[in-house]
């Protein structure tokens, strides 16, 4: 599985993952939860994040 983190990138967050759906600036609704937005996706508890293209 190629990761996300190559590169030295900054880490991603929730509201950079395709599931990630924005409900206002700072939070959005994941699988039917709410996540924050800054949430970094290494703490995503579903551990199911997904580069948005
Ligand atoms: S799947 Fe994980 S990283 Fe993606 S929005 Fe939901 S909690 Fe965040």
């Amino acid at each position: 599985m190629k990761s996300w983190v190559e590169g030295g990138e900054k880490t991603p967050t929730c509201k950079d993952c395709k599931f990630y759906k924005p409900i206002d600036e700072n939070k959005g609704d994941c699988f039917g939860h709410e996540v924050m937005a800054k949430m970094p996706a290494e703490k995503c508890p579903a551990k199911s994040f997904q580069p948005r293209k």
